[in-house]
């Protein structure tokens, strides 16, 4: 069994119900009484694209699909959701990056792992540092130590009510 933690993020056909959604698929792969996921933020898109703000979380869960299976299943998920793959960064109603499975480190075509991007956005180290305060990635760096006022400056939490 391995803890592994998935970025969530949407900013079509209401974001905050697809992660809903998403959230009740990742659930139905993770070991009984393992799943939590994050507050749920609101962030402005990268990249140059124009497109609706994200909807952006984390969860985390203990699994025993080995990496690839799992990649397999979170992609699955995106297209259950509609999922197209237009433009690179462009709008979607679903995606599902693995960040971290344990604390494997790996490079391959279709999976890195960590996630090549998870150091450098706010948008997923301000929620998996809201689930696990006290993580070290496989690197040996705490997930605290890259957050900065800025980071947390960039992103809006959600309230039930938004
Ligand atoms: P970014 O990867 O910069 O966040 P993106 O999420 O929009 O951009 P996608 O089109 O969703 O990019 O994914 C492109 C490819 O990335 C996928 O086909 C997948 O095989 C590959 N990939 C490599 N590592 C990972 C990972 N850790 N999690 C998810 N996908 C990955
Ligand atoms: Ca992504
Ligand atoms: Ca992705």
């Amino acid at each position: 069994m391995t803890q592994v933690f998935v970025a969530l993020g949407a900013n079509l056909a209401e974001p905050v119900s697809q992660l809903n959604r998403a959230c009740e698929a990742l659930l139905s792969l993770a070991a009984p009484g393992s799943f939590s996921v994050s507050p749920y933020y609101a962030s402005k898109p990268m990249g140059e694209v124009l497109q609706p703000d994200y909807v952006n979380a984390v969860a985390s869960f203990d699994t025993e699909l080995t990496p690839l299976a799992l990649l397999d299943a979170l992609q699955a998920i995106e297209a259950q959701q509609g999922r197209e793959r237009l433009i690179r960064w462009g709008a979607r109603t679903l995606d599902l990056d693995l960040l971290l499975y344990g604390d494997m480190m790996m490079e391959s075509e279709r999976l890195t792992l960590p996630h090549y991007g998870m150091k450098a956005r706010s948008f997923v180290l301000v929620p998996l540092a809201d689930i696990a305060p006290s993580y070290i990635l496989p690197c040996g760096t705490p997930v605290a130590a890259l957050i900065s006022t800025s980071m947390r400056d960039e992103l809006q939490p959600l309230t039930s009510e938004d």
